[in-house]
């Protein structure tokens, strides 16, 4: 018998957005029948959303954050032991770059620790030359940024240079951001800047984190939030946690609540590339797979920020196996 809140659910390939009351009912499903209703999630993107998406990214600039995110590790309200440099010069990112686009990774993403640039100082016009470059130098290659808050003149600077995508996460929703995440700033810079970038015509990557001791209905409501900023790329990350920072001792999310997690959000967010970022190996380890089978539709590869991924070629070929089902 075939659970009945994901029989409605089902009217979704009549063109018929599901309520919000249908979904809380979805996210309350446990059990086994929450494979049929990843197994709806995974039919959803295969009629609506693009082919696998892949992309990896570079931390181009290390630690030494003045915000207090509580999961991060580049903050330095937090105590991590991680590496810490300045702005990568353009060169060593070119090397990166030649060798993403030699993995045929399609997107190569710039990551700076950091507020962000709501001003054009030199380093962010370093940042736009290191973008100039990779597009130059590495045919087809398709450059994003995720550089933290930005301003108008900003996000028209990297309009004009043709950023694929940019990249800010609202990690949680609204009304849990000070709660679960950070105090030195709001959710509300966060999502000044993707209107800002949408505004200039740049297209935005916006996510968060499961596991930061957010409710289910927290996440339902960051995912809508998300559908109404109109995102066109969402991340979603497991948190890793990392020693040194508030989160290192918070307990895993359970395996199912994940799925279930991924499920809504490809029910809410149809058409969306929903991508697998930080957490996937490190963290899910034998059960990513299921969770790239519960709605996403991409992925991100080669080692996060602080974090390391797998290889890769072992991910090209995990890439191939998933478009089969
Ligand atoms: S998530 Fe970004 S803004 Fe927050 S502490 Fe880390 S580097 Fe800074």
């Amino acid at each position: 018998m075939i659970n009945k809140y994901i029989l409605e659910a089902y009217k979704i390939f009549e063109g018929k957005e599901l309520s919000k009351e249908l979904i809380e009912n979805l996210s309350e499903i446990k059990g086994e029948d929450v494979l049929d209703l990843i197994s709806l999630a995974n039919k959803v993107k295969n009629k609506y959303a693009e082919p696998m998406h892949v992309c990896t990214i570079m931390n181009v600039k290390s630690g030494m954050c003045n915000e207090d995110c509580k999961f991060c590790s580049q903050s330095l309200h937090n105590n991590a032991d991680i590496e810490r440099y300045s702005l990568s010069p353009k060169e060593q990112i070119l090397e990166q770059a030649h060798k993403a686009f030699n993995y045929n990774i399609k997107s190569f993403a710039l990551v700076t620790s950091g507020t962000g640039y709501r001003k054009a100082n030199a380093e962010f016009n370093k940042i736009v030359e290191s973008i100039d470059e990779v597009h130059n130098k590495v045919e087809g290659s398709r450059v994003c940024a995720s550089i933290g808050f930005l301003s108008d003149e900003t996000a028209k600077i990297l309009a004009e240079h043709n950023i694929s995508n940019y990249n800010i996460n609202l990690q949680t929703s609204v009304d849990e951001y000070g709660n679960l995440i950070a105090s030195t700033h709001t959710i509300f810079d966060r999502i000044e800047t993707i209107k800002l970038l949408k505004k200039n015509g740049v297209k935005v990557c916006s996510g968060g984190i499961i596991g930061v001791g957010e409710t289910i209905k927290n996440r339902i409501d960051m995912a809508y939030t998300l559908k109404e900023l109109d995102v066109d790329v969402i991340p979603l990350n497991v948190l890793v946690p990392i020693k040194g920072t508030p989160m290192e001792n918070r307990k895993q999310t359970d395996v199912y609540e994940i799925a279930k997690t991924f499920a809504i959000f490809r029910l809410i967010n149809p058409t969306k590339i929903i991508k697998f970022a930080a957490g996937r190996e490190t963290v899910m380890k034998d059960f990513q797979a299921l969770l790239m089978l519960s709605g996403a539709n991409g992925f991100l590869t080669g080692g996060y920020l602080t974090t390391r991924g797998r290889n890769s070629q072992e991910d090209q070929d995990f890439e191939q196996q998933l478009r089969m089902f």
